[in-house]
């Protein structure tokens, strides 16, 4: 299990000592041994990448170019990241547990998110002309917000901090990015790609931390936005923290997202996207289908068939060929996956398949796949955000009730409506309030608008709606 380890912090364009020698021991869940060790980045650090990010954006070429030259500096980091996706890919697989084919898929998205940052500008107007009454003239320009706290989880770390990084830096921002302790290496491998693509000194900075150094940067008087993904908790915390300076933020944060199946739907259709969607990345993906809302008299036709087609995934050490799922990103995860297990049984859900820690498996940070049938929507499971392999059907009477029930979460971020034909689909999935829904598939589109409604978020990531996120707007009269 060679993966690098790193012993410098990304900042202004080098790669430098860190303030102090403290180190993030990165575990690998897997086997819960460590693997690597990143510098851990402190309030010191933290201070220098800001300044690194302030001087490149207040005096640096970065915003003062065109976006048709920043586009071309974009294009170059995709050619890097395309060149580091398998180590990058390899190292996910290691740090989280992401199986092969999870893992080259989300760093195929990361390529995707560059290429669509690095077109942005054929699309965007970022000055336009405008008139208003007999004799207003003017013109609109769309100007960086300026230097941008970047803050992310550790379910897909290239991906993610792609998302924001491509539209921050297309709109001329500058960043200092912070990813997640458990999964900092192939965010280093990122900032390698920064480098080889000859980003301007500064324009990224790339500081490893825990969460105190995140807290000390989003509140850092010299940033002028954060972009955070991660849980609704955190998030509200760094909101209330940024209100206190009215500070420009992006949230993108939890899911519980409801798949609507209706009574004529045939199963064949739902069960591919469905089992994926609730599946995937062992379910610790913030849109992970994770409730299903069935008509009562076909709950017993369709938890048996995903039963079924939950038995075909095959479980296990996510570097050998053939596995389907992995095991969570820690034993942390683990724990609270399990405990989330506990409760549902104590609320009175049925386990239909799994429920435990499959045999032999001991040692990593595994959860069998597991669905729960019998599930009403005051229970915590159908409510709250598990993130893991872990998922609740839930019967329904009517549409209208299914409808109310995918809304009555806090969340709204993702969601799917499988029906006979797509114009019923489309009805219900109208109904629904989140930022993204399948109508008769599921997926997680990442180059068109992503984001949430209600505690799912706040804004949206991808294409030019992200790009708009780091923009602001000034008018000039004449
Ligand atoms: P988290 O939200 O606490 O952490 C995510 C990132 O935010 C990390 O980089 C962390 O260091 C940073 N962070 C946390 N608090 C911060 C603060 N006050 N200021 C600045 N940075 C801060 O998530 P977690 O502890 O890794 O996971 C806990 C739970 O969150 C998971 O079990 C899951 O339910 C949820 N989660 C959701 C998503 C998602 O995409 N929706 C992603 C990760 C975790």
């Amino acid at each position: 299990m060679a993966i690098p380890s790193y012993d410098k912090l990304f900042i202004g364009g080098e790669w430098v000592e860190p303030a102090t020698d403290r180190k993030i021991e990165v575990v690998s869940p897997i086997n819960n041994q460590v693997i690597a060790t990143v510098p851990e980045a402190t309030e010191a650090d933290m201070d220098r990448a800001v300044a690194a990010a302030r001087e490149a954006f207040d005096n640096g070429p970065w915003p003062r170019m065109t976006p048709e030259e920043r586009a071309g500096y974009l294009k170059r980091v995709g050619e890097e990241v395309v060149k580091r996706s398998p180590a990058m890919a390899e190292s996910f697989t290691n740090e989280i547990g992401a199986p092969a084919a999870v893992a080259t898929a989300f760093h195929e998205n990361a390529r995707k998110m560059w290429d669509d940052a690095s077109t942005l500008y054929k699309r965007f107007e970022f000055e336009e002309e405008r008139t208003w009454d007999e004799s207003g003239r003017g013109k609109l320009v769309r100007e960086p917000v300026g230097v941008v706290a970047t803050i992310i989880p550790w379910n897909g770390p290239v991906a993610t901090g792609s998302l924001k990084l491509g539209p921050a830096l297309a709109a001329g921002c500058t960043a200092v990015f912070k990813p997640a302790p458990e999964g900092p290496v192939s965010v280093m491998m990122l900032a390698e790609a920064f480098e080889a693509a000859g980003l301007p000194a500064g324009v990224v900075n790339v500081v490893p931390a825990g969460r105190e150094a995140g807290q000390y940067l989003i509140e850092h008087k010299d940033v002028d936005k954060v972009s955070f993904t991660g849980s609704t908790a955190a998030g509200r915390k760094i909101m209330a923290s940024v209100a206190e300076r009215i500070g420009n933020i992006s949230l993108e944060l939890g899911g519980k997202s409801a798949a609507i199946l209706t009574e004529d739907v045939p199963l064949e259709k739902v069960l591919p996207t469905l089992v994926f969607g609730g599946l995937g990345n062992s379910g610790q993906v913030c849109a992970a289908l994770t409730r299903v809302l069935v008509p009562r008299s076909r709950q017993d036709e369709l938890v048996d068939a995903m039963v079924a087609a939950y038995k075909e995934v095959k479980v296990g050490d996510p570097r050998e060929e053939g596995v389907a799922l992995g095991p969570l990103a820690a034993k942390r995860q683990q724990e609270r996956v399990l405990e989330y297990i506990e409760v549902g049984k104590s609320e009175g859900a049925r386990v239909a398949i799994g429920g435990g820690v499959p045999d032999g498996l001991e040692e990593g940070a595994y959860v069998e796949p597991t669905i729960f049938a019998d599930v009403t929507r005051d229970m915590r499971i159908a409510n709250e955000e598990i993130f893991g392999p872990v998922v609740a059907v839930i019967p329904y009477d009517t549409v209208d009730e299914a409808v109310d029930i995918a809304n009555s979460t806090d969340y709204g971020l993702s969601g799917a409506v499988y029906a006979a034909d797509d114009a019923t689909a489309e009805a219900i999935a109208r109904r629904v309030r989140t930022g993204q829904i399948g109508v008769n598939t599921w997926d997680m589109c990442v180059t068109q608008p992503f984001g949430g409604y209600k505690q799912s978020g706040i804004g949206r990531e991808g294409n030019v709606e992200g790009l708009s996120a780091f923009l602001e707007t000034k008018l000039m009269m004449y």
